[in-house]
């Protein structure tokens, strides 16, 4: 039997960051939009783990598309966070050099870049640093402050995107993978693993590290992307630190660093390793040994803090060393968005525009009459007789949780609900609150606590139901 071809004007691969933030500019245009994502949750790739740090990009490359990309986002966000009220901290972050050669690199490399990239740097006396920042190195020998950058929580903001599209009208599968593609004469074929077919007009490969093997889906073998991994190492006491702590960057990667999180406690990382695995997402000794190892240089005093989690990210290194935005060698109809390495979170607004612009060059697109920019403040909104609170670490109540369960893009996961509110996250890492969490997940969206995964499938923290126990 022919299955049903659903007729779309774009098609989105992959609800990471960067697809979020393409899907929210399509659906300010009068079209069809939809959303493909291989995980059961949106945000479950690299966007998930990462420093949360809006960068200003001052350390880009010079005149590269991630240059002017990121240059264009440092206008667009205020906007996008005062829209989609994105919980969003201007901290600032200190470039702490601890020897002559870090010291001339800053002077003669890093503030001359950070000028061509449009971004100013005041210089910092040792004594200026440890006057405002006493837990810094006291060996240290100067530095700079880089006043723009910020954090976000990288969750948020990519829920965020795609509930605004999902409100504007676009669609989003979730647990959707995109299997096969095959290029017709005015549009894409796309099949999916839970047996959907679109024809595409237009369809945007934003599959993350998995863009190389989407591209050779359609025999488009142009570029291929590696895992890069970053480890990192949570702690709940912050000593102090409010702003970003950055060493001197090096030629692989911006180095080990303190980084506040914008909901409380403080992360210490990323590594900088190459990997042969896409999956590999293991923490390592060696590698926490070497975050406490470059924390040292920075806060002597966090080397050792205690961690109440670890985890891990990959970054989608490119065989161009660039941004890959640009059709496929295959077809105009298919449009990479590919190897965004480590500036994918600062630059999605200006992607999501920059993608928006093509789309609508390519395939004639008009602004659809009433575009709602603004996102509903719904996971504020509590009701008197939901105030309990549910978490203890974090302070969340029950009419947080309920509002998340009830939102226009629900979680799926129990992993998708620490996500959207926050539970979970504390010191006890769900310990205490996570029967009760169940518990609502079960009532509100009819769901079976056997079934219920943590985050992949077959990861539900149920193991068997006891006899005779059932509905208590
Ligand atoms: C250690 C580390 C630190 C970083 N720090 C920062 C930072 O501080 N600031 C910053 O701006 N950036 C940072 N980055 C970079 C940033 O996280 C990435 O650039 C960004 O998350 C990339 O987003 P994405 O949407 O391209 O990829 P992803 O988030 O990986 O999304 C791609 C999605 O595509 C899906 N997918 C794959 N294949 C298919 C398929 N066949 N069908 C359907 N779906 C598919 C995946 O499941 C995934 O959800 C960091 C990265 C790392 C690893």
């Amino acid at each position: 039997m022919k299955k049903d071809r659903q007729r779309v004007d774009v098609l989105v691969i992959g609800g990471g960051v960067v697809g979020c933030a393409i899907l929210r500019e399509l659906a300010r245009y009068s079209a069809r939009v939809v959303l493909l994502e291989h995980n059961p949750d949106i945000c479950e790739g690299t966007s998930k783990s990462n420093s949360a740090i809006v960068h200003t990009g001052f350390d880009a490359s010079p005149g590269t598309l991630e240059a002017r990309l990121l240059a264009e986002a440092r206008e667009l966000w205020p906007q996008v966070i005062e829209h989609l009220h994105i919980p969003y901290l201007q901290t600032g972050a200190l470039l702490i050099a601890t020897s002559d050669e870090e010291l001339a690199m800053l002077t003669n490399e890093i503030i001359p870049k950070a000028e061509r990239n449009g971004v100013t740097l005041s210089t910092l006396t040792r004594e200026e640093i440890l006057e405002n920042a006493p837990y810094i190195n006291s060996a240290i020998l100067g530095g700079a402050l880089v006043e723009g950058e910020g954090i976000i929580d990288p969750f948020w903001t990519t829920r965020a995107y795609c509930e605004n599209a999902v409100l504007n009208g676009a669609q989003v599968f979730t647990g959707e993978s995109v299997v096969g593609m095959s290029v017709e004469e005015n549009s894409i074929a796309v099949h999916s693993s839970g047996d959907k077919t679109f024809a595409a007009s237009l369809v945007v490969n934003a599959a993350g590290l998995w863009s190389d093997e989407v591209a050779r889906l359609v025999g488009d073998d142009s570029f291929t992307l590696t895992p890069r991994k970053g480890q990192f190492i949570v702690v709940e006491e912050d000593y102090g630190v409010s702003q970003i702590i950055l060493p001197i960057p090096n030629r692989i990667s911006k180095g080990i660093l303190v980084t506040p999180i914008i909901f409380g406690g403080v992360m210490l990382g990323p590594t900088a390793e190459d990997v042969r695995e896409k999956s590999d997402l293991a923490t390592t000794s060696e590698g926490l040994q070497q975050i406490r190892q470059g924390i040292a240089k920075l806060v002597p005093a966090m080397a050792d803090a205690a961690s109440v989690r670890q985890f891990a990210g990959l970054r989608a290194v490119s065989s161009t060393g660039e941004y890959i935005i640009r059709p496929s060698t295959a077809s105009e109809r298919l449009l990479h968005v590919a190897g965004i390495r480590s500036t994918g979170l600062s630059a999605s607004p200006a992607i999501g525009r920059y993608v928006g612009d093509l789309a609508r060059d390519q395939l004639g697109l008009v602004l659809r009459e009433h575009f709602v920019e603004e996102l509903p403040e719904y996971l504020s909104e509590t009701h008197a007789n939901e105030g309990d609170v549910i978490c203890l670490c974090r302070s969340i109540t029950r009419g947080e949780i309920l509002a998340a369960l009830r939102s226009p893009l629900p979680p799926q996961t129990l992993d998708g609900l620490k996500r959207r509110t926050g539970a979970m996250l504390g010191d006890c890492q769900g310990n205490i609150c996570m029967p009760r969490l169940m518990q609502l997940f079960q009532q509100q969206r009819g769901c079976d606590p056997l079934a219920l995964n943590k985050n992949y499938d077959g990861s539900s923290p149920v193991v068997a139901r006891v006899a005779g126990k059932e509905g208590e």
